[in-house]
């Protein structure tokens, strides 16, 4: 086998996805004092645009993290030990919050489902329902579970928690949405939203961002689980002068101001269409060559990520290793229990047509060469559904 490293890398992984070249030149700037004169017009700015990305009048806070790290910061901010949580497995991103959770002695109720759909909200409705007295103190959901490429639709659960009249918070992991799938934390009465750097927002990994409704900000007033780094209270009080209670990560500050901007300039609404494009045109691919998206419900299949099931009897990791090493492109592997059953296509962030259609004829071949039984045309497929849209 012939290893490629020749020309530019294709990192087509669901996240950490493409940093731009203005963004990586922001971050090479001089580090400044975060303490100085110059940090607080930086971190209002921050502030603002994020809020913008979150469709959120409320806090907004970053920490110098990951997405992990938000999944725990979220909890022990709104939580007490022996809290009730109702949860769905909805995949190995949701199964490792769950795990998250019960570390910390939190009572989670799973729903479990078959990995290929989101979150049911008529079960949401129906578990809230029985529950007559309100013992669940949060309702947690993802809302693009990564490792499947399925969506929980939050708007729908958050209508089903309603009809239940059902007073719970609802978390929502969005590390993998915010910034590119429609996602709006107030219209859709979010209480904790989570992201992440390094996906729709076009940054290397390293921090995480927490949404907080004012609901949430008066349940960490009585919350009981132990926290400090994580405490947002601290957080929002430094914010409020522009400041951080701790060193933030000045460098990944700069480069999130300028994808801030490049969000801004592309305007939120055309950034959401252009990952749907994205979806539509790699689906069509993967129909084309007579293979299935590990997602099943066409109105759940993910913008930003196509995760394609290999047939029996081909391991989806030996293929992803041919890939890689013969047209220098990384794919996203199989997680948890999917593992060598699926790989994982990023088309999130900062990417173009071409870039898709480079990736989608990288995987064709890939497939072919690794004998998989394929149609060929999946790539002239997906020219076709970005060419009529
Ligand atoms: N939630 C989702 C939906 C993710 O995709 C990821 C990571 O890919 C995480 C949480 C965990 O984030 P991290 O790996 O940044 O800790």
């Amino acid at each position: 086998m012939v290893r490629t490293r020749t020309g530019r890398h294709f990192l087509q992984l669901p996240g950490p996805s493409n940093v731009p070249d203005r963004v990586l030149r922001a971050i090479s700037r001089g580090t400044i004092d975060h303490r100085g004169p110059d940090f607080p017009a930086l971190t209002r700015a921050l502030i603002e645009g994020l809020r913008a990305v979150f469709r959120t009048d409320s806090a907004v806070v970053m920490y110098p993290a990951s997405g992990t790290g938000g999944w725990e910061a979220a909890l022990v901010n709104t939580l007490s030990p022996g809290d009730r949580v109702l949860m769905f497995e909805t995949g190995q991103f949701a199964l490792n919050w769950i795990h998250v959770a019960r570390r910390f002695g939190v009572h989670v109720d799973v729903i479990e489902t078959d990995w290929r759909r989101g979150a049911d909200p008529a079960l949401l409705e129906e578990r809230l329902r029985d529950d007559r007295g309100h013992t669940f103190r949060a309702v947690a959901l993802v809302h693009n579970e990564t490792s499947t490429g399925a969506m929980t639709r939050i708007a729908e659960a958050r209508r089903a928690i309603n009809r239940a009249g059902h007073p719970a918070l609802l978390l929502v992991d969005a590390v993998s949405s915010v910034g590119c799938m429609d996602y709006r934390h107030d219209e859709w009465g979010v209480d904790v939203t989570i992201a992440a750097s390094q996906k729709g927002l076009m940054l290397p990994p390293g921090l995480a961002f927490l949404a907080i409704s004012a609901k949430a900000q008066a349940a960490s007033r009585t919350a009981a689980l132990p926290r400090s780094y994580w405490d947002w209270n601290p957080m929002l009080a430094s914010n409020a002068d522009g400041f951080f209670p701790y060193t933030p990560s000045t460098n990944l500050l700069f480069g999130l101001r300028e994808s801030l901007a490049m969000l801004e300039e592309e305007g939120l609404e055309q950034v959401f269409c252009r990952h749907a494009r994205y979806g539509r045109a790699a689906r069509s691919a993967v129909q084309a060559w007579g293979l299935s998206t590990q997602c099943e419900r066409a109105d759940e299949q993910s913008d930003v990520l196509t995760t394609v099931v290999m047939p029996q009897g081909h391991d989806a990791d030996r293929f992803r290793g041919l890939v890689h090493d013969r047209f220098n492109m990384s794919l996203g592997t199989g997680l948890g229990k999917l593992k060598g059953r699926v790989f994982r296509i990023g088309h999130v962030g900062d990417f173009n047509d071409l870039m898709l259609a480079g990736t989608l004829a990288g995987v064709e071949s890939g497939l072919a060469l690794s004998g998989v039984p394929i149609r060929r045309g999946g790539v002239d497929a997906a020219l076709r559904s970005l060419e009529q849209s």
